[in-house]
């Protein structure tokens, strides 16, 4: 397939995917992004039915272009999820967390382009014997759910390329123009961006999380709780706190306990950036400003566009 096909695929003007993320990407963020021509997508992982049902109406009357849904396989309410997608008639679904077989098959039969969001070639292959139309391969950097295998995007994107036909999408670590044109020699026919996505103005995380996402540096962030699902957060109060217990040999059920429920609305939603879940990736470092979702698609495309004319040297 040519590079670009996945602005084919998903009939946008410009291969930039704005990853959904929960308690960040609500219909503000994704029909900003898809009105500016890239792909938005509303993270249901942390909306009740009713309110995901919401989210996609008012997405729709906010735009005429595709957007879609992202669909954590965690999610414990998921055959409810997926009833509202169907009667919704949401054109695109990106798939995570979960085995891409349970699903694809039944989205698909509905007509909707499904992408299922890999961190290895392994799991890539699997996506593609199961019919997806493309994959997100998402390295070590990225923020939030993460794999267990921790390799970066440098190295998953080549190798993912090598091993599936069909296009892949590059996640983790990219924010510019710059990191975007990257992504594309390694073989990528699109980027997925979430952290850029959470500061900015339509983004629904709490403006104490979106100020802490723009004044991180290198290093701030780390993977971890890797005895229950991997997650990259921001080392706070609360990561301190998953330190010690790990350092004293805490089992995967005293981490449960530990973590318990609503860590991350209690930080990126509600803004206690002490006690909650500030999930992030390392990109974080090189963000330093909230602006509005259209001038971030404006600002990476300009950048990756003019790059695309410089040679490389
Ligand atoms: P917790 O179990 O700690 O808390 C559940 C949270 O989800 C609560 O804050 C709750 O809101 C909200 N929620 C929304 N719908 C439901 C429902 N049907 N049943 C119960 N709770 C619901 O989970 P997390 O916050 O860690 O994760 C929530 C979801 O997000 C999971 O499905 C997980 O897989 C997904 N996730 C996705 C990530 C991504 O990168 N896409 C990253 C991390 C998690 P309330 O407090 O209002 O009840």
């Amino acid at each position: 397939m040519p590079r670009h096909s996945i602005t084919r695929l998903f009939n946008i003007e410009f291969p930039l995917i704005q990853a959904g993320m929960i308690w960040a990407s609500g219909w503000r963020l994704a029909s900003a992004v898809s009105n500016a021509g890239g792909l938005g997508i509303i993270g249901s992982g942390s909306m009740y039915p009713h309110v995901l049902k919401e989210h996609i109406q008012k997405c729709k009357a906010a735009t005429s272009k595709p957007f879609g849904v992202n669909l954590p396989m965690l999610y414990p309410d998921i055959e409810a999820h997926i009833k509202t997608i169907i009667e919704e008639k949401v054109p695109i679904v990106f798939t995570s967390a979960g085995n891409p077989k349970t699903y694809t098959s039944l989205l698909k039969a509905h007509g909707i382009t499904v992408v299922h969001v890999v961190s290895s070639s392994k799991f890539a292959l699997k996506a593609q014997e199961a019919g997806c139309d493309a994959v997100v391969a998402e390295g070590f950097e990225a923020g939030g759910h993460n794999g267990r295998d921790e390799t970066t995007t440098f190295v998953l994107i080549p190798a993912v390329c090598n091993t599936v036909s069909i296009p892949v999408i590059a996640a983790g670590g990219i924010a510019t123009g710059r990191q975007m044109l990257a992504a594309m020699v390694l073989g990528a026919s699109g980027v997925q961006v979430g952290s850029r996505f959470v500061a900015s103005d339509e983004a629904s995380s709490h403006i104490h999380f979106k100020n802490a996402v723009i004044n991180t540096s290198e290093g701030d962030t780390i993977l971890t709780l890797k005895q229950l699902t991997p997650v990259r957060l921001i080392r706070n109060a609360f990561y301190q706190q998953v330190q010690q217990a790990e350092k004293d040999c805490a089992s995967p059920e005293a981490l449960q306990t530990l973590l318990g429920r609503g860590r991350a609305k209690k930080g990126m939603f509600e803004g206690d950036l002490e006690e909650g879940e500030l999930e992030i990736g390392q990109v974080s470092a090189l963000i330093k400003k909230i602006m509005p979702a259209a001038d971030i698609v404006r600002e990476i495309r300009e950048e990756y566009e003019a790059l695309l004319q410089q040679p490389l040297e």
